[in-house]
């Protein structure tokens, strides 16, 4: 949660091109009427949101800056690892090839998930989930929505507690990818990038591994982060010279962990001036 700062950029937030439920003009509307100056489109894995998102900015003089991001899901042991990436080239060659990749593999892996959701006795199609999808990406809330569309369970929270989350009976482990290939990704698709919500990591071991592999920031304020932990990241960072980031990594309606409130967690201009200048060409005056 913030602790103090004025929440005026918000540098964490899904859209339709990922698992989020609003458009990327949708999101950027209600970024405008929220108040903020400006947002990060970091859908998981995919930067197909950003074109549109450019375009409508550019029709409809909102505004609302936006930073073009991605969110990547590595796996480090045991744990998840969210990394950020921002004012990445969704044009890079090696990110594209790289994304398409790791999307087909996410198309296998829900097969298997569907497959094991049928024998279980359930009847939902990969048809069905991927027109929920609406997009080039399909993730464990999409088979979540169609869960809940066949009334087999009411919420996307259930469906994960009960039969997709890790160790539960349609589990199917996500491709391999590793932090260290994700921060390495970042940097050669020209961004920066940053360890998403280190609160929500299992081993905390991790953190100090990936500010070792060379991460530029963290991801300080999160609606999870409970305030002891934000300045124990505020600590952090100072330490190891690193970015603060913020941001509500909001899905839409629906979504979990207050992940349903665009702003509710975030940056203010300052920090995100620090974030800018650390750009290439755009070093601090
Ligand atoms: P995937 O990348 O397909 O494995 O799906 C992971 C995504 O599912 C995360 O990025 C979250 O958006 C969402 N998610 C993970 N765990 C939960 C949960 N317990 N409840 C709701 N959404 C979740
Ligand atoms: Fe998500
Ligand atoms: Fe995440
Ligand atoms: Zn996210």
């Amino acid at each position: 949660m913030n602790c103090d700062i004025p929440i005026e950029y918000d540098l964490h937030v899904h859209t339709s091109a990922s698992d989020g439920t609003l458009s990327p003009e949708e999101v950027l509307r209600r970024a405008a009427r929220v108040g903020l100056k400006g947002i990060a489109i970091t859908d998981h894995d995919t930067v197909a949101g950003l074109k549109p998102a450019r375009e409508f900015l550019a029709s409809s003089a909102l505004p609302v800056e936006l930073v073009p991001g991605i969110e990547l899901n590595t796996e480090a042991g045991a744990s998840e690892v969210h990394i950020l990436g921002y004012f990445i080239d969704d044009n890079n060659p090696t990110l594209l090839t790289r994304l398409k990749n790791i999307r087909e593999s996410r198309r296998g892996r829900a097969r298997e998930m569907i497959k094991k959701l049928c024998d279980l006795g359930f009847d939902i199609s990969y048809d069905q989930v991927d027109s929920l999808a609406g997009g080039d990406l399909i993730g464990r809330p999409h088979i979540a929505r169609a869960l809940i569309e066949k009334g087999y369970v009411s919420s996307v929270k259930e469906a994960f507690q009960k039969y997709i989350g890790k160790g539960r009976p349609a589990f199917v482990p996500r491709y391999k990818f590793l932090p260290e290939e994700a921060i390495d990704l970042i940097r050669t698709s020209g961004g920066i990038s940053f360890l998403a919500h280190p609160g929500l990591i299992a081993e905390t071991k991790w953190i100090g591994q990936v500010i070792a592999y060379g991460i530029n920031g963290l991801e300080v304020y999160y609606p999870e982060h409970h305030p002891d932990q934000v300045r124990g990241y505020l600590e952090l960072a100072q330490k190891h010279e690193l970015l603060v980031s913020g941001g509500s990594d909001f899905h839409g309606e629906g979504a979990s962990e207050g992940r349903e409130r665009l702003g509710y967690a975030g940056i203010s201009q300052q920090i995100y001036c620090k974030i800018r200048s650390r750009l290439p060409g755009k070093e601090e005056k």
